[in-house]
């Protein structure tokens, strides 16, 4: 009998799936990757096998939360796979605080302590949680793995994730955390095969999605990230503003009469590139589009990025490389040739054509600074990691 290994990465609408399969006498590989998009409103199921073939496209009729979209996809499984058992787990899970500093076999206790930090990650964190519950509820006996986007920030010096607010404040956990942690350790994981020169050098890690954020990597650890306490701060993003003086938020309770829900949909859900054009959240709606409110979101969005870069190239006390991933860092050649050009005086001498043929190097070759194209890829970090927990628990049992 063939064991699986399911990864899950739980969204507000969506939940993103991979089927990991160990054939008996050989290792794992990935089977398959899809998701399911629109849970709650007109869901739509897809998946692709490991060469990239579609082998799902369907609409399941009402979904209307993870627990029916998880039992959806066991009916699924359970059809494509007969002879199978899954052995395990991975999840993704935005917030990890600060106990939390690698990945973790879920128990109801750690399920307590991640729930108390839903008000820090309301975007996420509930529904990471319900899709951990809604698997407990259906495989009570299989081993879940948490692996936190925060981790791979841990062991920051004291400077990089002080929040400076009283000792009254910080003892309650208020300090700079950092996210997209899965991504980043990943990236930093295929950097010395992906971008030799940089590998083992300070180097400005840009993922780029629809939330938006840069890493400062020294010897391939975080040493600084654009995201601090939640995964508000730094760059514009989609849907939320980034870095924002405090006093705004202040004037919104205060002197526009917002409430605190009202001021979390705005900061988490209305702002950011959505909030200045009034158009889209999605970056390629606007570079598509010539109105005015649609180029400043483009204009800020790059100069944001380019300040932020100038910031942690500081952090870094000098860059030798610049990582574009995810959606946006993977795909907009145009975003990367404005950031590249804007940051041209940190010694980044971009080279149009292998921008244009997503590199991997997309610097010429004298560039001080080299800059390059590395796709991301969350979900393998997860499932290596839940590989070597299981394992872990398999050598213990
Ligand atoms: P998520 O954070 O949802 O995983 P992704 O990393 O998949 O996000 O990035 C999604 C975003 O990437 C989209 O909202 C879109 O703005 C952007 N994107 C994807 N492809 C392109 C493209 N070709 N040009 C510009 N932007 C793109």
């Amino acid at each position: 009998m063939d064991d699986l290994t399911l990864i899950l990465n739980a969204g507000s609408s969506s939940l993103k799936f991979c089927v990991y399969r160990r054939r008996a006498g050989s290792g794992w590989t990935l089977d398959v990757r899809g998701q399911i998009e629109g849970i709650g409103t007109a869901p739509r199921m897809s998946a692709r096998d490991a060469a990239g073939r579609s082998v799902e496209d369907s609409r399941p009729g009402r979904l209307a939360d993870a627990h029916e979209a998880i039992e959806h996809l066991a009916g699924w499984l359970r059809s494509r796979y007969e002879h199978t058992r899954v052995v395990g787990v991975g999840h993704r899970v935005v917030h990890g605080g600060r106990h939390y500093s690698g990945p973790t076999l879920v128990t109801p206790a750690v399920i307590e302590d991640l729930r108390a930090l839903i008000p820090l990650a309301p975007l996420h964190q509930p529904y990471n949680l319900a899709a951990i519950e809604a698997v407990a509820a259906r495989l009570p006996n299989t081993p879940q793995v948490a692996c936190f986007d925060t981790s791979f920030h841990r062991g920051q010096t004291p400077v990089a994730e002080l929040v400076p607010l009283p000792e009254s404040i910080r003892n309650k956990g208020v300090q700079r955390y950092g996210f997209h942690g899965l991504s980043y350790e990943y990236i930093a994981s295929v950097l010395p095969d992906a971008a030799p020169e940089i590998g083992s050098g300070r180097v400005i890690v840009a993922h780029l999605g629809s939330g938006a954020s840069l890493c400062a990597l020294h010897r391939r650890r975080s040493v600084d990230c654009t995201l601090g306490f939640t995964a508000l701060d730094g760059l514009c993003m989609g849907t939320r503003p980034g870095s924002l003086d405090p006093g705004v938020v202040l004037y919104l309770f205060q002197t526009l009469g917002m409430s605190a829900a009202d001021v979390e949909r705005l900061l988490y859900k209305q702002s950011g590139l959505l909030g200045i054009s009034g158009i889209s959240n999605d970056m390629r709606d606007l570079l598509a589009s010539d109105t005015p409110a649609a180029r400043l979101a483009v204009d800020y969005f790059v100069y944001r990025a380019t300040k932020e870069i100038g910031a942690m190239a500081a952090s870094l006390g000098g860059v030798d490389g610049l990582v574009f991933t995810a959606g946006i860092g993977e795909h907009s050649a145009e975003i990367r040739r404005r950031i590249c050009i804007a940051s041209a005086w940190l010694g980044i001498d971009l080279d149009d054509d292998a921008n244009t043929r997503r590199g991997p190097r997309i610097t010429r070759p004298g560039s001080r600074v080299s800059a390059w194209v590395v796709p991301t890829n969350e979900e393998l970090m997860i499932a290596r990691h839940t590989a070597a927990l299981l394992g872990l628990v398999a050598a213990r049992a």
